[in-house]
Protein backbone atom coordinates (compact mmCIF):
# COMPACT_ATOMS: atom_id res chain seq x y z
CA UNK A 1 0.00 0.00 0.00
CA UNK A 2 2.89 2.19 -0.11
CA UNK A 3 1.80 5.51 -1.96
CA UNK A 4 4.96 6.97 -3.70
CA UNK A 5 3.97 10.88 -2.82
CA UNK A 6 5.27 9.52 0.73
CA UNK A 7 8.06 7.18 0.07
CA UNK A 8 10.84 10.26 1.12
CA UNK A 9 9.39 11.57 3.88
CA UNK A 10 9.72 10.74 7.22
CA UNK A 11 6.83 13.08 8.92
CA UNK A 12 4.11 13.59 6.93
CA UNK A 13 3.28 17.32 8.86
CA UNK A 14 -0.67 17.14 8.52
CA UNK A 15 -0.95 20.48 10.21
CA UNK A 16 0.97 23.26 11.47
CA UNK A 17 0.01 26.73 12.64
CA UNK A 18 -0.07 28.93 15.11
CA UNK A 19 -2.47 26.08 16.93
CA UNK A 20 0.59 23.99 17.02
CA UNK A 21 1.82 21.06 15.21
CA UNK A 22 0.76 17.31 14.07
CA UNK A 23 2.58 14.66 11.95
CA UNK A 24 2.52 11.19 11.12
CA UNK A 25 5.74 9.47 11.03
CA UNK A 26 5.06 7.10 7.72
CA UNK A 27 8.37 4.56 7.06
CA UNK A 28 8.28 2.81 10.07
CA UNK A 29 6.75 0.13 10.12
CA UNK A 30 5.41 -1.38 13.90
CA UNK A 31 6.80 -4.65 12.79
CA UNK A 32 5.51 -6.99 15.48
CA UNK A 33 1.99 -5.82 14.71
CA UNK A 34 -0.34 -6.57 11.61
CA UNK A 35 -3.65 -5.12 10.82
CA UNK A 36 -5.08 -8.10 11.70
CA UNK A 37 -3.91 -8.60 15.03
CA UNK A 38 -4.68 -4.86 15.60
CA UNK A 39 -8.43 -4.95 14.53
CA UNK A 40 -8.73 -8.07 16.71
CA UNK A 41 -7.35 -6.25 19.46
CA UNK A 42 -9.75 -3.49 18.96
CA UNK A 43 -12.47 -5.98 18.61
CA UNK A 44 -13.36 -5.69 15.01
CA UNK A 45 -12.67 -8.32 14.20
CA UNK A 46 -12.87 -12.22 16.27
CA UNK A 47 -9.80 -14.15 16.37
CA UNK A 48 -10.62 -16.64 13.91
CA UNK A 49 -12.51 -14.71 11.35
CA UNK A 50 -9.57 -11.87 10.63
CA UNK A 51 -8.23 -14.40 7.64
CA UNK A 52 -11.59 -14.56 5.96
CA UNK A 53 -13.27 -11.60 6.49
CA UNK A 54 -10.14 -9.42 5.68
CA UNK A 55 -10.86 -7.79 1.61
CA UNK A 56 -7.52 -8.58 -0.31
CA UNK A 57 -7.05 -4.84 -0.29
CA UNK A 58 -6.09 -4.58 3.09
CA UNK A 59 -4.92 -8.27 3.63
CA UNK A 60 -0.87 -7.43 5.12
CA UNK A 61 -1.49 -4.04 5.30
CA UNK A 62 1.81 -2.50 7.19
CA UNK A 63 0.92 -0.49 10.67
CA UNK A 64 3.08 2.05 11.56
CA UNK A 65 4.19 4.07 13.70
CA UNK A 66 2.65 7.12 13.84
CA UNK A 67 4.92 8.73 16.50
CA UNK A 68 5.35 8.80 20.31
CA UNK A 69 1.60 10.95 21.57
CA UNK A 70 -1.32 8.52 21.48
CA UNK A 71 0.22 5.19 20.50
CA UNK A 72 -3.03 3.13 21.64
CA UNK A 73 -5.00 5.01 18.86
CA UNK A 74 -4.69 4.39 14.84
CA UNK A 75 -4.45 7.77 12.30
CA UNK A 76 -5.27 6.52 8.66
CA UNK A 77 -3.96 9.24 6.31
CA UNK A 78 -6.24 8.61 3.46
CA UNK A 79 -7.31 9.36 -0.27
CA UNK A 80 -10.11 12.03 -0.12
CA UNK A 81 -12.68 8.69 -1.81
CA UNK A 82 -13.87 8.08 1.80
CA UNK A 83 -15.24 11.03 4.29
CA UNK A 84 -16.83 10.63 7.68
CA UNK A 85 -18.73 14.06 8.95
CA UNK A 86 -17.12 15.26 11.31
CA UNK A 87 -14.05 13.11 11.76
CA UNK A 88 -12.06 13.60 8.53
CA UNK A 89 -10.08 16.44 8.24
CA UNK A 90 -8.62 17.05 4.52
CA UNK A 91 -4.85 17.97 4.52
CA UNK A 92 -4.47 18.96 0.98
CA UNK A 93 -4.75 17.73 -2.44
CA UNK A 94 -6.65 14.56 -2.04
CA UNK A 95 -5.20 14.10 1.02
CA UNK A 96 -7.20 13.14 4.11
CA UNK A 97 -6.89 11.89 7.76
CA UNK A 98 -9.30 9.95 9.67
CA UNK A 99 -8.63 8.88 13.37
CA UNK A 100 -11.40 7.12 14.44
CA UNK A 101 -12.86 3.32 14.57
CA UNK A 102 -15.02 3.71 11.95
CA UNK A 103 -12.64 3.91 9.16
CA UNK A 104 -10.82 0.79 10.78
CA UNK A 105 -14.12 -1.09 10.54
CA UNK A 106 -14.76 0.38 7.20
CA UNK A 107 -11.41 -0.97 5.90
CA UNK A 108 -12.05 -4.30 7.52
CA UNK A 109 -15.05 -4.79 5.54
CA UNK A 110 -13.75 -3.55 2.14
CA UNK A 111 -15.75 0.37 2.65
CA UNK A 112 -12.76 2.38 3.17
CA UNK A 113 -10.72 4.69 0.88
CA UNK A 114 -8.79 3.01 -1.90
CA UNK A 115 -5.28 3.90 -1.02
CA UNK A 116 -3.95 4.07 3.04
CA UNK A 117 -1.78 4.70 5.50
CA UNK A 118 -2.42 3.69 9.38
CA UNK A 119 0.29 4.55 11.62
CA UNK A 120 -0.57 4.16 15.71
CA UNK A 121 0.12 7.67 17.44
CA UNK A 122 1.16 10.77 15.65
CA UNK A 123 3.99 13.47 16.34
CA UNK A 124 2.45 16.14 18.07
CA UNK A 125 3.62 19.83 19.31
CA UNK A 126 2.09 21.84 21.26
CA UNK A 127 1.63 25.73 19.61
CA UNK A 128 5.14 27.48 19.32
CA UNK A 129 6.88 24.38 20.95
CA UNK A 130 7.88 22.68 18.46
CA UNK A 131 10.07 25.96 17.16
CA UNK A 132 10.99 26.38 20.84
CA UNK A 133 12.40 23.42 21.32
CA UNK A 134 13.78 22.50 18.34
CA UNK A 135 14.33 25.81 16.05
CA UNK A 136 15.13 28.46 18.51
CA UNK A 137 14.11 31.36 16.67
CA UNK A 138 10.75 32.81 16.16
CA UNK A 139 9.53 34.06 12.96
CA UNK A 140 8.86 37.62 14.16
CA UNK A 141 12.99 37.44 15.05
CA UNK A 142 12.13 37.10 18.88
CA UNK A 143 12.86 34.41 21.36
CA UNK A 144 10.37 32.04 22.75
CA UNK A 145 9.82 31.88 26.50
CA UNK A 146 7.08 29.02 27.64
CA UNK A 147 3.65 30.35 28.51
CA UNK A 148 3.65 30.02 31.82
CA UNK A 149 6.52 28.54 34.65
CA UNK A 150 5.64 24.89 35.80
CA UNK A 151 5.70 25.54 39.90
CA UNK A 152 7.51 22.98 42.33
CA UNK A 153 6.66 23.20 45.46
CA UNK A 154 8.76 23.01 48.68
CA UNK A 155 8.49 19.03 49.34
CA UNK A 156 9.60 18.93 45.56
CA UNK A 157 12.69 21.21 45.70
CA UNK A 158 13.31 19.26 49.01
CA UNK A 159 13.18 15.47 47.23
CA UNK A 160 15.90 16.65 45.07
CA UNK A 161 18.81 16.49 47.39
CA UNK A 162 20.71 13.38 46.93
CA UNK A 163 18.78 11.96 43.76
CA UNK A 164 20.64 10.87 40.81
CA UNK A 165 21.01 13.73 38.69
CA UNK A 166 18.80 12.47 35.74
CA UNK A 167 15.80 11.86 38.02
CA UNK A 168 16.11 15.71 38.96
CA UNK A 169 16.74 16.39 35.01
CA UNK A 170 13.49 14.61 34.48
CA UNK A 171 11.40 16.20 37.01
CA UNK A 172 12.09 19.45 35.81
CA UNK A 173 12.18 18.90 32.14
CA UNK A 174 9.39 16.96 32.02
CA UNK A 175 6.73 19.84 32.39
CA UNK A 176 7.92 21.81 29.70
CA UNK A 177 8.02 19.17 27.38
CA UNK A 178 4.52 18.31 27.75
CA UNK A 179 2.85 14.92 25.59
CA UNK A 180 5.48 15.74 23.23
CA UNK A 181 8.02 12.68 24.02
CA UNK A 182 6.73 9.84 25.93
CA UNK A 183 8.10 9.99 29.24
CA UNK A 184 9.81 6.70 29.04
CA UNK A 185 12.12 7.58 25.79
CA UNK A 186 12.84 11.24 27.45
CA UNK A 187 13.69 9.18 30.48
CA UNK A 188 15.99 7.46 28.46
CA UNK A 189 17.29 10.43 26.44
CA UNK A 190 18.10 12.18 29.98
CA UNK A 191 20.04 9.13 31.36
CA UNK A 192 21.94 8.30 27.86
CA UNK A 193 23.06 11.98 27.61
CA UNK A 194 24.64 12.09 31.57
CA UNK A 195 25.58 8.28 31.66
CA UNK A 196 28.82 10.04 29.67
CA UNK A 197 30.29 12.59 31.79
CA UNK A 198 33.16 12.07 33.72
CA UNK A 199 31.55 12.79 37.40
CA UNK A 200 29.06 10.43 38.88
CA UNK A 201 27.40 13.31 40.21
CA UNK A 202 27.29 15.13 36.56
CA UNK A 203 27.67 18.41 37.94
CA UNK A 204 29.43 18.60 41.47
CA UNK A 205 29.62 20.63 43.99
CA UNK A 206 33.10 21.75 45.15
CA UNK A 207 33.73 23.92 48.49
CA UNK A 208 36.61 26.57 48.25
CA UNK A 209 36.05 28.48 50.99
CA UNK A 210 33.75 28.91 54.12
CA UNK A 211 30.52 29.17 52.49
CA UNK A 212 31.53 29.38 48.63
CA UNK A 213 31.12 26.69 46.46
CA UNK A 214 32.17 25.84 42.45
CA UNK A 215 29.33 23.91 40.83
CA UNK A 216 31.39 22.61 37.84
CA UNK A 217 29.94 21.86 34.65
CA UNK A 218 32.48 20.79 32.84
CA UNK A 219 32.68 16.92 33.35
CA UNK A 220 30.82 16.64 29.74
CA UNK A 221 33.10 15.69 26.17
CA UNK A 222 33.65 19.49 25.31
CA UNK A 223 34.67 20.57 29.30
CA UNK A 224 32.20 23.30 29.24
CA UNK A 225 29.06 23.91 30.39
CA UNK A 226 27.71 23.86 26.99
CA UNK A 227 27.40 20.06 27.72
CA UNK A 228 25.07 19.76 29.57
CA UNK A 229 22.22 21.38 27.82
CA UNK A 230 24.00 19.85 24.22
CA UNK A 231 24.61 16.45 25.33
CA UNK A 232 20.44 16.01 25.99
CA UNK A 233 19.72 18.29 23.08
CA UNK A 234 21.44 16.45 20.23
CA UNK A 235 19.47 13.52 21.41
CA UNK A 236 16.03 15.47 21.13
CA UNK A 237 17.10 16.61 17.73
CA UNK A 238 17.96 13.15 16.50
CA UNK A 239 14.59 11.69 18.49
CA UNK A 240 12.32 14.33 16.60
CA UNK A 241 14.00 14.87 13.28
CA UNK A 242 15.85 11.56 12.39
CA UNK A 243 19.33 11.29 12.77
CA UNK A 244 19.85 10.56 8.99
CA UNK A 245 18.67 13.73 7.85
CA UNK A 246 20.49 16.43 10.10
CA UNK A 247 23.71 18.04 8.97
CA UNK A 248 25.34 20.16 11.93
CA UNK A 249 27.40 23.27 11.16
CA UNK A 250 29.48 25.19 13.60
CA UNK A 251 30.12 28.08 13.46
CA UNK A 252 33.10 30.32 15.43
CA UNK A 253 34.94 33.13 14.83
CA UNK A 254 38.32 32.38 13.45
CA UNK A 255 41.69 32.77 15.57
CA UNK A 256 39.41 33.29 18.39
CA UNK A 257 39.00 30.20 19.98
CA UNK A 258 41.57 28.17 21.82
CA UNK A 259 43.40 25.42 20.65
CA UNK A 260 41.49 22.81 22.87
CA UNK A 261 37.96 24.32 21.84
CA UNK A 262 39.17 24.72 17.72
CA UNK A 263 40.14 21.07 17.77
CA UNK A 264 36.95 20.05 19.26
CA UNK A 265 35.07 21.37 16.62
CA UNK A 266 37.47 20.23 13.87
CA UNK A 267 38.34 16.85 14.48
CA UNK A 268 34.87 15.09 14.80
CA UNK A 269 34.95 12.02 11.65
CA UNK A 270 31.33 12.11 10.83
CA UNK A 271 30.76 13.49 7.41
CA UNK A 272 27.54 15.48 8.53
CA UNK A 273 29.70 17.70 10.71
CA UNK A 274 30.99 21.31 9.23
CA UNK A 275 33.08 23.64 11.11
CA UNK A 276 33.23 26.96 9.64
CA UNK A 277 35.54 29.08 10.71
CA UNK A 278 34.44 32.85 10.19
CA UNK A 279 37.42 35.56 9.62
CA UNK A 280 34.96 37.79 12.30
CA UNK A 281 34.39 37.71 16.15
CA UNK A 282 31.76 35.62 18.19
CA UNK A 283 28.78 38.81 18.00
CA UNK A 284 29.48 38.47 13.66
CA UNK A 285 28.93 34.59 14.15
CA UNK A 286 25.74 35.30 16.15
CA UNK A 287 24.24 37.74 13.57
CA UNK A 288 24.61 35.45 10.58
CA UNK A 289 22.69 33.03 12.70
CA UNK A 290 20.23 35.15 13.45
CA UNK A 291 20.64 36.55 9.54
CA UNK A 292 19.75 32.98 8.69
CA UNK A 293 17.10 32.73 10.58
CA UNK A 294 15.06 35.91 9.22
CA UNK A 295 16.09 34.56 5.50
CA UNK A 296 12.73 32.43 5.36
CA UNK A 297 12.91 31.21 1.98
CA UNK A 298 16.52 30.01 3.31
CA UNK A 299 15.42 28.59 6.71
CA UNK A 300 12.69 26.65 5.01
CA UNK A 301 15.13 25.27 2.22
CA UNK A 302 17.48 23.51 4.36
CA UNK A 303 15.01 22.94 7.16
CA UNK A 304 17.32 25.21 9.71
CA UNK A 305 17.37 24.81 13.65
CA UNK A 306 19.53 26.43 15.97
CA UNK A 307 21.72 25.03 18.78
CA UNK A 308 23.21 28.44 19.97
CA UNK A 309 22.81 29.50 22.96
CA UNK A 310 19.31 31.27 22.20
CA UNK A 311 17.81 27.89 21.79
CA UNK A 312 14.99 27.68 24.52
CA UNK A 313 15.72 23.82 24.58
CA UNK A 314 19.27 24.75 25.60
CA UNK A 315 18.02 27.54 28.84
CA UNK A 316 15.53 24.23 29.94
CA UNK A 317 18.43 21.78 30.17
CA UNK A 318 20.21 24.28 32.37
CA UNK A 319 17.40 25.32 34.71
CA UNK A 320 18.34 21.49 36.14
CA UNK A 321 21.48 22.05 37.69
CA UNK A 322 20.32 25.50 39.71
CA UNK A 323 17.71 23.16 41.35
CA UNK A 324 20.69 20.35 42.19
CA UNK A 325 22.87 22.75 44.05
CA UNK A 326 20.13 24.79 46.02
CA UNK A 327 18.78 21.34 47.05
CA UNK A 328 22.07 20.04 48.10
CA UNK A 329 23.00 22.90 49.94
CA UNK A 330 19.65 22.72 51.69
CA UNK A 331 16.75 24.32 49.48
CA UNK A 332 14.10 25.40 49.55
CA UNK A 333 14.46 25.88 53.40
CA UNK A 334 17.79 28.39 53.09
CA UNK A 335 18.59 30.72 50.54
CA UNK A 336 21.38 30.04 48.00
CA UNK A 337 23.28 32.52 45.87
CA UNK A 338 24.98 32.22 42.12
CA UNK A 339 27.28 33.95 40.56
CA UNK A 340 27.63 33.35 36.60
CA UNK A 341 30.43 34.29 34.24
CA UNK A 342 28.13 35.42 31.37
CA UNK A 343 28.38 37.23 27.84
CA UNK A 344 24.88 35.91 26.23
CA UNK A 345 22.94 36.04 29.33
CA UNK A 346 22.20 32.40 28.71
CA UNK A 347 23.05 30.50 31.10
CA UNK A 348 21.86 32.92 33.91
CA UNK A 349 18.67 33.16 32.39
CA UNK A 350 18.44 29.69 33.59
CA UNK A 351 18.74 30.48 37.33
CA UNK A 352 16.38 33.33 36.51
CA UNK A 353 13.55 30.85 35.61
CA UNK A 354 14.52 28.33 38.14
CA UNK A 355 13.50 30.86 40.73
CA UNK A 356 10.15 31.73 38.41
CA UNK A 357 9.90 27.55 38.81
CA UNK A 358 10.29 28.17 42.79
CA UNK A 359 13.59 28.11 43.83
CA UNK A 360 14.08 30.33 46.65
CA UNK A 361 17.37 32.20 45.53
CA UNK A 362 19.06 35.25 47.22
CA UNK A 363 20.57 36.60 44.33
CA UNK A 364 22.01 36.03 41.06
CA UNK A 365 25.51 38.16 40.32
CA UNK A 366 25.74 38.55 36.28
CA UNK A 367 30.02 38.35 36.41
CA UNK A 368 31.36 39.63 33.18
CA UNK A 369 34.49 40.31 31.96
CA UNK A 370 35.65 43.71 30.63
CA UNK A 371 33.23 43.05 27.48
CA UNK A 372 30.50 44.61 30.24
CA UNK A 373 27.63 44.99 28.58
CA UNK A 374 25.63 43.26 31.26
CA UNK A 375 27.30 44.69 33.98
CA UNK A 376 26.71 48.21 32.68
CA UNK A 377 23.29 47.73 31.73
CA UNK A 378 22.15 46.81 35.84
CA UNK A 379 24.61 49.40 36.73
CA UNK A 380 22.73 52.25 34.28
CA UNK A 381 19.76 50.97 32.98
CA UNK A 382 21.09 51.30 29.57
CA UNK A 383 21.68 48.95 27.45
CA UNK A 384 24.45 50.07 25.21
CA UNK A 385 26.94 48.53 22.59
CA UNK A 386 30.34 48.47 22.81
CA UNK A 387 33.35 46.91 20.66
CA UNK A 388 34.21 43.78 21.14
CA UNK A 389 38.45 43.39 23.28
CA UNK A 390 39.54 40.64 23.10
CA UNK A 391 40.52 38.47 26.36
CA UNK A 392 41.28 35.45 27.94
CA UNK A 393 38.01 34.55 28.60
CA UNK A 394 36.56 34.15 25.05
CA UNK A 395 33.63 33.01 25.35
CA UNK A 396 32.36 35.84 27.34
CA UNK A 397 33.87 38.00 24.64
CA UNK A 398 30.37 39.57 23.65
CA UNK A 399 28.82 42.84 23.44
CA UNK A 400 25.44 42.33 22.36
CA UNK A 401 23.90 39.53 24.46
CA UNK A 402 20.84 37.50 22.86
CA UNK A 403 19.76 36.10 26.14
CA UNK A 404 18.78 39.38 27.74
CA UNK A 405 16.02 40.25 25.38
CA UNK A 406 13.94 36.89 27.14
CA UNK A 407 14.78 39.14 30.76
CA UNK A 408 13.29 42.28 29.00
CA UNK A 409 10.21 40.30 28.22
CA UNK A 410 9.98 39.22 31.68
CA UNK A 411 10.45 42.31 33.25
CA UNK A 412 8.14 44.07 31.13
CA UNK A 413 4.87 41.74 31.89
CA UNK A 414 5.75 40.13 28.82
CA UNK A 415 4.59 43.47 26.92
CA UNK A 416 6.01 42.27 23.35
CA UNK A 417 5.76 45.35 21.62
CA UNK A 418 8.01 47.11 24.21
CA UNK A 419 10.38 44.78 23.92
CA UNK A 420 9.87 45.34 20.34
CA UNK A 421 10.72 48.80 20.72
CA UNK A 422 13.78 48.12 22.48
CA UNK A 423 15.16 45.93 20.02
CA UNK A 424 14.28 48.14 17.34
CA UNK A 425 16.05 51.11 18.97
CA UNK A 426 19.09 48.56 19.61
CA UNK A 427 19.35 48.10 15.94
CA UNK A 428 18.79 51.85 14.32
CA UNK A 429 20.86 53.67 17.26
CA UNK A 430 23.18 50.63 19.19
CA UNK A 431 21.66 51.19 22.84
CA UNK A 432 17.88 51.67 24.60
CA UNK A 433 17.05 52.59 28.19
CA UNK A 434 15.07 50.12 30.41
CA UNK A 435 12.39 52.16 32.00
CA UNK A 436 12.26 52.96 36.10
CA UNK A 437 9.94 49.93 36.58
CA UNK A 438 11.22 46.74 34.48
CA UNK A 439 14.71 48.09 35.88
CA UNK A 440 13.82 47.91 39.63
CA UNK A 441 12.54 44.38 38.94
CA UNK A 442 15.72 43.27 37.46
CA UNK A 443 17.87 44.58 40.08
CA UNK A 444 15.69 43.15 42.93
CA UNK A 445 16.55 39.21 41.22
CA UNK A 446 19.83 40.29 39.73
CA UNK A 447 23.12 42.18 41.02
CA UNK A 448 26.61 42.77 38.38
CA UNK A 449 30.06 42.99 38.60
CA UNK A 450 33.18 42.88 36.00
CA UNK A 451 36.69 41.41 35.88
CA UNK A 452 39.57 42.91 34.24
CA UNK A 453 42.38 40.69 32.48
CA UNK A 454 44.59 41.31 35.82
CA UNK A 455 42.25 40.49 38.38
CA UNK A 456 41.40 37.16 35.96
CA UNK A 457 44.96 36.33 36.33
CA UNK A 458 45.06 37.17 39.78
CA UNK A 459 42.28 35.09 40.86
CA UNK A 460 43.58 31.94 39.15
CA UNK A 461 46.73 32.09 40.61
CA UNK A 462 44.93 32.91 44.43
CA UNK A 463 42.55 30.19 44.28
CA UNK A 464 45.54 27.98 43.48
CA UNK A 465 47.95 29.39 46.17
CA UNK A 466 44.89 29.58 49.06
CA UNK A 467 42.73 26.56 48.04
CA UNK A 468 45.06 24.38 45.53
CA UNK A 469 41.88 24.46 43.05
CA UNK A 470 43.17 25.48 39.34
CA UNK A 471 40.62 27.82 38.01
CA UNK A 472 39.55 28.21 34.12
CA UNK A 473 39.70 32.37 33.12
CA UNK A 474 35.89 32.28 32.90
CA UNK A 475 35.09 30.47 36.38
CA UNK A 476 37.57 32.58 37.70
CA UNK A 477 36.08 36.02 36.74
CA UNK A 478 32.63 34.48 38.93
CA UNK A 479 35.21 33.74 41.74
CA UNK A 480 36.17 37.01 41.68
CA UNK A 481 33.22 38.87 40.90
CA UNK A 482 31.28 36.70 43.66
CA UNK A 483 33.78 38.00 46.00
CA UNK A 484 32.38 41.08 46.00
CA UNK A 485 28.82 40.25 46.63
CA UNK A 486 29.18 37.55 49.86
CA UNK A 487 27.80 38.35 52.77
CA UNK A 488 28.71 34.95 54.62
CA UNK A 489 24.94 33.73 55.57
CA UNK A 490 24.25 32.77 52.45
CA UNK A 491 25.79 29.90 50.45
CA UNK A 492 27.28 31.33 47.04
CA UNK A 493 27.63 28.54 44.21
CA UNK A 494 29.84 30.11 41.32
CA UNK A 495 29.23 28.14 38.20
CA UNK A 496 32.08 26.53 37.11
CA UNK A 497 31.73 26.79 33.51
CA UNK A 498 34.89 25.28 32.08
CA UNK A 499 37.75 22.81 32.75
CA UNK A 500 41.22 24.71 32.52
CA UNK A 501 42.14 22.27 30.43
CA UNK A 502 40.20 24.06 27.80
CA UNK A 503 42.42 27.10 28.28
CA UNK A 504 45.63 25.93 29.10
CA UNK A 505 47.78 28.46 27.89
CA UNK A 506 46.09 31.36 30.11
CA UNK A 507 46.10 29.05 33.09
CA UNK A 508 49.92 27.89 32.83
CA UNK A 509 50.15 31.89 32.40
CA UNK A 510 48.92 33.01 35.24
CA UNK A 511 49.59 30.21 38.01
CA UNK A 512 52.98 28.77 36.34
CA UNK A 513 50.48 25.13 36.02
CA UNK A 514 49.71 23.35 33.07
CA UNK A 515 46.34 21.98 33.26
CA UNK A 516 46.13 18.27 32.06
CA UNK A 517 43.43 17.15 29.57
CA UNK A 518 41.20 14.49 31.18
CA UNK A 519 42.84 11.02 29.80
CA UNK A 520 39.77 10.36 27.31
CA UNK A 521 40.21 13.58 25.18
CA UNK A 522 44.12 13.80 24.98
CA UNK A 523 44.03 11.94 21.73
CA UNK A 524 41.67 14.84 20.10
CA UNK A 525 45.09 16.79 20.31
CA UNK A 526 46.98 15.25 17.48
CA UNK A 527 43.71 14.16 15.65
CA UNK A 528 43.18 15.60 11.72
CA UNK A 529 41.47 18.61 11.26
CA UNK A 530 38.70 19.71 9.32
CA UNK A 531 37.60 23.25 8.67
CA UNK A 532 36.51 25.77 6.68
CA UNK A 533 37.61 29.12 6.34
CA UNK A 534 34.82 31.83 4.97
CA UNK A 535 34.34 35.12 5.11
CA UNK A 536 31.85 36.02 7.92
CA UNK A 537 28.95 36.91 5.13
CA UNK A 538 25.56 36.33 5.37
CA UNK A 539 25.62 35.38 1.87
CA UNK A 540 28.78 33.42 1.95
CA UNK A 541 28.11 31.02 4.77
CA UNK A 542 24.47 30.29 3.47
CA UNK A 543 25.81 28.97 -0.03
CA UNK A 544 28.14 26.99 1.79
CA UNK A 545 25.24 25.57 3.60
CA UNK A 546 22.74 25.29 0.78
CA UNK A 547 25.47 22.88 -0.87
CA UNK A 548 26.69 20.94 1.35
CA UNK A 549 23.11 20.63 3.38
CA UNK A 550 21.39 16.98 2.51
CA UNK A 551 18.60 18.13 3.97
CA UNK A 552 18.49 21.10 1.48
CA UNK A 553 17.82 18.13 -1.53
CA UNK A 554 16.27 15.20 0.49
CA UNK A 555 13.00 17.48 1.93
CA UNK A 556 9.69 16.52 0.69
C1 LIG B 1 29.53 30.01 26.63
C2 LIG B 1 30.37 30.19 27.81
C3 LIG B 1 30.11 31.19 28.77
C4 LIG B 1 28.99 32.19 28.61
O1 LIG B 1 27.74 31.58 28.59
P1 LIG B 1 26.43 32.44 28.31
O2 LIG B 1 25.56 31.63 27.42
O3 LIG B 1 26.91 33.68 27.69
O4 LIG B 1 25.81 32.68 29.62
C5 LIG B 1 30.91 31.25 29.88
N1 LIG B 1 31.95 30.41 30.04
C6 LIG B 1 32.25 29.46 29.14
C7 LIG B 1 33.41 28.58 29.36
C8 LIG B 1 31.47 29.30 28.00
O5 LIG B 1 31.78 28.36 27.11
Amino acid sequence: MADSRFEHSVIYLCSHSDQGAMGLVVNQVARHLSLEELLIQLDILNDDESAIRLPDSVRGMNVHKGGPVEVERGFVLHSDDFMLNQSTLTIDNGICLTATLEILRALAQGDGPEQAILALGYAGWAPGQLENEIQGLARDGGLYLPESWPQFDADTIASFAGKPYADVALEVIRPFVGGAIPETDLKAMIDEAYAGFRHPAVTPLVQTGANTFILELFHGPTLAFKDVAMQLLGRMMDYVLGRERTDIFVLYPDGRVSNVQRRQMTTPTEDNVHALALTGNFDDCQAIVKGMFNHFSFRDRVALSGVNSINWARILAQIVYYFVAGATLGAPHRKVAFTVPTGNFGDIFAGYAAVKMGLPVEKLIVATNVNDILARTLETGRYEKRVVTPTISPSMDIQVSSNFERLLAEVSGRDGSSVRRMMDQLAQSGSFSIEEGPLAEMRAHFGAGRCDEAQTAATIAGTWKEAGYLLDPHTAIGVHVARNHEDGSVPMVVLGTAHPAKFPDAVEKASGIRPELPDNLKDMMTAEERQQVLAAELDEVERFIETHARAATARV
